[in-house]
């Protein structure tokens, strides 16, 4: 199986090559060249594996460089109950007939980045020895908080790598920074940046576009690369948490093999949802795909009109890991869509750079209508729905999740499509705990990690144990720079 680059389909690679360079030279995204089919006996067959066997079964059809013995080796040691609360993994969790949690923070770091970069870390040393790179990795990661924690933990004392965060220097939770700074770890580095996460993510984007320091790494036997999902060795490892939902369903009794479902996706990046949307062309039974935004809904706006437009205000919200304007994620979905028209996607990413607005062709937003449906919600509605949940049905969600159950109840009243639904749960509670507390009218004024025995308090939920041990974890990290002292601290760290 080979790999394109979204922007010159002539760019042939091996998956490997893919996710050791994560990003195609031309800027495009890499792309599996076909999608591997499922076939509903598999996925019934499925209903009696683990978390493990199922996902080995969906991203072997995606590797076929690496042999099935490395991909098994490489679950036992990302998914495990070392590293997760649960031994499902990736549990549903039933709220009614209709009405589906599939809960993919039971991770180290309580979010579902961790589904992926538990395993990145093993697809990539592997690459590096199958393309007979001689250079170690180097991983830059700018953060709005919960990609850098997991993708600390994931690269903590990987052979061949190192790992360096920036973070912003007000911009994250007391969480999710008390998350990172005490990070274990002999290859890692935790660095803040004094400015907003944007001043962090162009401060990465201009080291890694720094010809010389580039060479000066090389010299060194050092070269960079990025852990966000426009590596296919993050975005592989969760299509397989899809095809695993459908095999609970299944095993439930509540759907039968080839009966439709739903699933809603809260979206930032377009990457989660995207991982649905390959499950579903592979095979698995999924009517509608729901794209749920906060009021950054630029992804709504694109769904509905064939008109993608950055040009709007920003919005800092409850749910920050969705603040996002630019969904890097869409342009694989475009190639897909274009049916593979690498042309036609190059237009529109030129689009996009030149003047931070596309349309696509009718055609194409046809397509899209066909497959997805979109909606957003205020914090108020979040909030909100974070409280009714709570009191009506014992169940405490976070931010993120709360704006996916909203506009699937949205859509459910706009269509009256009953269909049994998904919806990724994306972070636990526990991470977000001062907006959930005052979801649930808490007044105690709790500060730090007085907040989570505050939220324990107040909802009866046990808090996952990497959060608690916080409590007895020393500071590591104490370094802060300027943005223009970025490169200076990577070189530091490199020496
Ligand atoms: C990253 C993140 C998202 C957004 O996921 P994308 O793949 O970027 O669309 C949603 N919720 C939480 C909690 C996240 O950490």
């Amino acid at each position: 199986m080979h790999y394109l680059s979204t922007r010159n389909k002539a760019v042939k690679v091996s998956a490997a090559e893919a996710i050791a360079m994560g990003l195609a030279r031309d800027g495009g995204l890499f792309v599996p060249e076909s999608l591997p089919a499922i076939s509903l006996a598999e996925l019934t067959a499925m209903k009696d594996m683990d978390y493990r066997s199922r996902a080995v079964s969906v991203m072997a059809r995606f590797l076929d460089d690496f042999t099935p013995e490395e991909i098994t080796t490489f679950a036992e040691k990302a998914y495990n109950e070392r590293g997760f609360d649960t031994p499902a993994i990736a549990p549903l969790h039933k709220l009614d007939e209709e009405t589906f949690f599939l809960e993919l923070w039971h991770g180290p770091t309580c979010a579902f980045k961790d589904m992926a970069l538990q395993m990145l870390p093993h697809l990539l040393t592997a690459s590096l020895r199958k393309t007979g790179e001689e250079k170690n990795v180097c991983i830059l990661v700018a953060t709005s908080g919960d990609t850098g924690k997991a993708a600390l933990e994931g690269f903590a004392d990987v052979e061949r790598t190192k790992i360096l965060v920036f973070y912003p220097e007000n911009g994250v939770s007391e969480i999710q920074q008390l998350q990172m700074v005490t990070q274990r770890g002999e290859n890692v580095g935790v660095c803040a940046v004094k400015g907003n996460f944007d001043d962090a993510q162009t401060g990465v984007k201009n080291i890694f576009s720094d010809e010389a320091l580039r060479d000066e790494l090389a010299k060194k036997g050092w070269f960079l690369s990025s852990a966000n999902s426009i590596n296919w060795g993050r975005l592989l490892p969760q299509i397989a948490y899809y095809v695993s939902a459908y095999a609970d369903l299944l095993k439930l009794g509540r759907i039968e093999p080839g009966e439709k479902i739903n699933v809603c996706v809260p979206t930032g990046n377009f990457g989660n949802i995207l991982a649905a949307y390959y499950a579903r062309e592979m095979g698995v039974p999924i009517k509608k795909l729901i794209c749920a935004s906060n009021s950054n809904n630029v992804l709504t706006d694109f769904i509905k009109t064939g008109v993608y437009d950055r040009n709007r205000d920003f919005y800092t919200t409850i749910s920050p890991s969705m603040d996002i304007l630019i969904s890097s994620n869409l342009e694989r979905l475009l190639f897909m869509l274009s049916g593979g028209n690498d042309g036609e996607v190059c237009g529109y990413m030129k689009d996009l750079a030149e003047t931070g607005r596309y349309k696509v062709s009718d055609e194409m937003k046809e397509k899209i209508a066909s497959v997805f449906s979109a909606g957003f919600c205020s914090d108020e509605e979040t909030k909100k729905l974070i409280g009714e949940t709570f009191r009506k049905e014992d169940y405490l969600i976070d931010t993120h999740t709360a704006v996916g159950f909203n506009v699937l109840k949205a859509y459910r009243e706009q269509t009256g499509d009953a269909t049994p639904a998904v919806i990724a749960s994306t972070a636990s509670p526990y991470k977000f705990c001062d907006s959930v507390l005052e979801a649930l009218g808490d007044e105690s004024g709790a500060q730090g990690l007085a907040l989570i025995d505050a939220l324990h308090e107040a909802s009866g939920v046990t808090p996952p144990r990497p959060l608690l041990e916080l409590k007895n974890k020393k500071r590591r990290f104490d370094l802060s720079v300027e943005k223009t002292g970025m490169s200076a601290v990577v070189s530091d760290f490199l020496k």
